[in-house]
């Protein structure tokens, strides 16, 4: 199989990366999740931005309209369909992101309150993505709190730090020294973005406010121009069916469904899906696929629009029978030759060897 999987590998065309976001509690993690999401409604414009489950869905196009304000914006390619950002901030989501020990994460947003340097869960993050390798550039968050401050509303940092005054920028230098020292320390060299011409050795770091929006021009252009340029491998497109499973959902109408995030191939409503369970594998036939109706609050009931298949990468909605035990932070495995007792058997065996490395338990929220 896995032969076969590189066969249908494509350089010629890759998928959106994946992007999660981490750091210290109160960093403004949330925040600048929700000012990424609002980007383009504040432009007067859909965007295409979609909400989806567990993730949002980025269009190029948006991170380009927003990204043209930077002079650098004009050098992004269409290479990548969008980038899909994770919507839970933390540690958990990032943990339970993961397939065969290596991160489904293709890069971390690490988020750093720049009044307060690195504190002890910016520590626990490092680690965390010193683990699974992941890759990570840092939003030096809340550079609105630099006394003095003049707001540039989603201005790129890169114009609105030199606007504004002596003090301001002197102060921001003196904070953005120490959190180099301070990363410097823990074995990592990290530069302002802008100035960073070894994006492979160093970290970026991003000053940006959640709250203005300074910056977030400037960390989707980097989110896009990293992910692009420097993991092409990674991000190509395969038929192989990479997946997994996000958290366990009990749905008044549909019972027990579990969200996903799909990063490799297609799924197909029908498909004989194989998932860990707590009393042993799962063996189930997707019902349907669903994501939420575009424009519909999550919380309205009916609220799913079912589709007959689905590619890579996205988050989805799975309803199938006998879901109720399946676990979270594992992978899923499709039949590919029919579903032969013994293909069924291997995959029984390979979902099930996650589970002995599951630290969260069935959310039956
Ligand atoms: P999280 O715990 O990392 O998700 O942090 P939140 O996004 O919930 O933010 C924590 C607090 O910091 C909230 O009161 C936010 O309004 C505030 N906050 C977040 N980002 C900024 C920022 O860029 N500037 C300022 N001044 N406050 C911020």
């Amino acid at each position: 199989r896995a032969a076969a999987a590189q066969d249908a590998r494509s350089p010629d065309r890759l998928r959106s990366p994946i992007v999660c976001i981490l750091g210290h509690v109160d960093t403004g993690k949330t925040k600048i999740l929700d000012k990424i999401r609002k980007t383009n409604v504040q432009d007067g414009e859909a965007g295409g931005i979609t909400q989806q489950i567990g993730a949002t869905f980025f269009p190029l196009d948006a991170v380009k309209r927003e990204t043209s304000k930077l002079a650098l914006g004009r050098a992004l390619e269409h290479n990548i369909p969008a980038l899909l950002i994770i919507d839970t901030p933390g540690h958990e989501s990032f943990t339970n992101l993961r397939s065969r020990g290596s991160s489904l994460c293709d890069i971390a947003i690490l988020v750093v309150d720049i009044m307060h340097g690195l504190e002890p869960q910016t520590m626990e993050s490092i680690e965390l993505l010193k683990q699974r390798k992941t890759p990570f550039i840092v939003a030096l968050n809340k550079v609105d709190r630099l006394y003095d401050w003049k707001a540039k509303p989603m201005t790129p940092v890169i114009e609105a730090l030199p606007a504004q005054k002596r003090h301001v920028q002197d102060e921001f230098k003196r904070r953005l020294a120490e959190t180099k020292v301070a990363f410097a320390e823990l074995g990592f060299n990290s530069e302002v973005y802008w100035e960073n011409d070894d994006v492979r050795g160093q970290v970026s770091l991003v000053p940006t406010s959640a709250i203005s929006g300074e910056g977030i021009p400037d960390l989707l252009y980097l989110l896009v121009s990293l992910t692009q340029n420097l993991m092409r491998d990674r991000l190509m497109w395969t038929t192989h069916v990479e997946c997994t499973v996000l958290e366990v959902k009990m749905i008044e109408g549909l019972g027990t469904t579990i969200d996903v995030i799909l990063t490799g191939g297609t799924l197909k409503e029908g498909d004989t899906i194989v998932v860990c369970g707590l009393d042993g594998a799962i063996v189930t036939t997707v019902r349907a696929l669903l994501t939420p109706h575009p424009m519909k609050e999550m919380r309205v009931k009916g609220q799913f629009l079912r589709h007959g298949s689905i590619e890579a990468a996205q988050g989805i909605k799975i309803s199938a029978d006998g879901l109720d035990r399946a676990v979270a932070g594992t992978q899923l495995l499709i039949t590919e030759d029919g579903g032969s007792e013994e293909e069924l058997d291997l995959l029984r065996d390979e979902v099930m060897k996650d589970f002995a490395t599951i630290l969260t338990a069935v959310d039956k929220s």
